[in-house]
């Protein structure tokens, strides 16, 4: 028995069809009741050669998942909020440079100006795509700046103790910092260039 036809749209938890007509392919997954159910929300996919039953996944924005880890570019800093420009996805450069949100920390009341800077690069994950906003979360431990610039003279801040110092103009910042493996890291920031 068939509940959604071939292209039908589902959600996540949405009965599809009996598991004696179709095997559980991509994104879909047995009830103990052996009926298919969907993971995702997305479209059904019959392949009637293997007799699987798969759904695609609808992407809600093109390329970018919730729970992507991205590297950006801070252009703004807000009370709560800092506008950034994203440069590269999952470690991989994109096209078309999109705007993104990083958002305040769910619990903790935080100036987000005391954790980035205009110019400082980020590491931050995707926690939200609704209405087309992309939200981002820069709260956990490898997550944040990963170079910070100086506010004043636009200089690299270097760590000293819990601040960052820029040895040009001796101004102390405060930042939210990202502890990242060096060697990821520097795949990251090479991945800048559309070379690599
Ligand atoms: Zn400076």
């Amino acid at each position: 028995m068939v509940y959604v036809e071939d292209g039908g749209f589902v959600m996540p938890g949405q009965e599809i069809c009996v598991a004696e007509e179709y095997l559980p392919g991509l994104n879909v997954r047995n009830t103990k009741d052996n009926i298919i159910v969907s993971m995702k929300t997305g479209f059904v996919k019959y392949n009637r050669e293997k007799r699987t039953v798969n759904v695609h996944p609808v992407k809600i924005v093109e390329n970018l998942n919730l729970g992507d880890k991205i590297l950006a570019l801070v252009r703004e800093v807000q009370e709560k909020i800092a506008v950034v420009e994203i440069l590269a996805v999952n470690m991989k450069p994109i096209k078309h440079r999109r705007v993104a949100v990083i958002l305040p920390p769910v619990k903790a009341k935080q100036d987000i100006s005391e954790c980035i800077g205009v110019g400082d690069l980020v590491i931050a994950e995707i926690v939200t795509l609704f209405s087309g906003v992309i939200g981002l979360s820069i709260w956990k431990n490898d997550l944040g700046s990963v170079i910070a610039i100086c506010s004043r003279c636009g200089s690299p801040l270097k760590r000293k103790d819990r601040i960052l110092v820029c040895f040009k103009c001796g101004s102390k910042e405060k930042r939210k910092l990202a502890y990242y493996d060096p060697a990821v890291l520097d795949r990251w920031i090479l991945s800048k260039s559309p070379t690599g």
